[in-house]
């Protein structure tokens, strides 16, 4: 038997299921799990069952949305983006998804559905500084009046997004609270806050908050990672060792002779590369190999990234190579990447198999 790559991503639900506790004691109100990007990059499959302990779900697409309505056929499902277009509409009304409404062609789109039913969930998205998605604030009072009198609307919510939620003291920040808190003032409930608001305490009392990356374990702040609010990490990626080679001193490792050896050192090539979802960047990383810390030198192949094995005692072919997880934080591989740590797990790549740990 030969070994193999061994370049896979383990899943662990139990982690999942502890960071779903940890939010539901962190904020007093519905949770919103945010699964976009096939669950961030976990797999939306896999991570279905153990989410459906949130009150709603949330994704980005009508795909998505129609992918996740097969796992869970009875919870809500928020469509961020809302629909584009009239075939949407009916498919999201048929398969009875809550819709984002943050334009006016999707209100006229609405008002000219031929349902006579109350039977469309509506949350109206409010631009109160992200300047993304959303109804301008001179604007919004009049499409709610409008949604409150529409025969097809059956439950309004308001939503908006935080662009800071990150730095809770900012100016901006300040303004969007104090927007916030004129719209619960409308007698409908409302939600406002991500990973980052939930975690910084700005959420508010009752809220539907919506939560995605502190979900799988990972902080989206930068001086504070996920271990900092007792999360632990969902996902643990990691490769092999397949080949071990001491280089000599002044001779360059890997593409363009981007490193050169300052000693003769034994260096490690990991069966992880771009093509797997490790960024290619300028800027270097690490991995831990049997609890040691072991810098990647030189550029990063498509299917290779090459690493320095002198901290590495005794080093085997095989030897298991954690790219992030429980030893090392995909917040801190982002950090020294210059990225940030949605990018990362979003990026892995359908080569990377997949296996989950499932504690019951
Ligand atoms: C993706 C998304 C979220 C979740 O953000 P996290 O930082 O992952 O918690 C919340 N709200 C909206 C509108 C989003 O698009």
């Amino acid at each position: 038997m030969y070994p193999e790559r061994g370049t896979r991503a383990d899943i662990c639900l139990a982690h999942l299921q502890h960071n779903i506790e940890v939010f539901k004691k962190r904020h007093q109100g519905p949770l919103i799990g945010v699964v976009k990007a096939d669950a961030y990059g976990h797999g939306l499959a896999r991570v279905t069952d153990t989410l459906k302990a949130c009150d709603a779900l949330a994704v980005a697409t009508i795909e998505e949305a129609i992918q996740l309505r097969t796992y869970i056929p009875d919870k809500r499902i928020v469509l961020l983006e809302g629909v584009f277009n009239q075939t949407e509409l009916e498919l999201a009304i048929e398969q009875n998804f809550d819709l984002v409404i943050h334009q006016f062609y999707q209100l006229d789109l609405l008002m000219n559905a031929t349902v006579s039913q109350p039977t469309v969930a509506v949350w109206l998205k409010v631009d109160t500084g992200m300047h993304r998605l959303g109804f301008d604030w001179d604007d919004y009072r009049q499409v709610l009046s409008q949604l409150q009198q529409a025969k097809m609307v059956s439950e309004i919510r308001l939503m908006a997004h935080f662009a800071q939620s990150d730095q809770p003291e900012n100016q901006q920040t300040r303004q969007q609270m104090a927007r916030h808190q004129i719209l619960q003032n409308h007698g409908v409930e409302v939600s406002f806050s991500n990973t980052g608001a939930v975690l910084n305490g700005l959420s508010t009392a009752g809220e539907w908050a919506r939560v995605g990356l502190g979900l799988y374990g990972i902080s989206p702040l930068s001086d504070q990672f996920a271990a900092d609010f007792n999360l632990k990490p969902v996902m643990q990626l990691s490769a092999k060792l397949i080949a071990i080679k001491t280089v000599k001193q002044g001779e360059a490792v890997g593409y363009s002779a981007q490193f050169t050896c300052p000693r003769d050192m034994p260096v490690g090539i990991v069966g992880m590369g771009y093509a797997d979802g490790y960024p290619w960047s300028p800027d270097h990383s690490h991995v831990v190999i049997r609890g040691q810390r072991a810098a990647v030198v030189g550029r990063v192949s498509m299917d290779m990234l090459a690493v320095d094995l002198s901290v590495v005692s005794q080093p085997q072919i095989g030897e298991p190579v954690e790219i992030w997880g429980g030893r090392q934080p995909v917040e801190q591989v982002a950090a020294d990447l210059h990225t940030i740590p949605y990018a990362l797990v979003c990026g892995i790549t359908g080569r990377v198999k997949f296996h989950v740990i499932d504690p019951n």
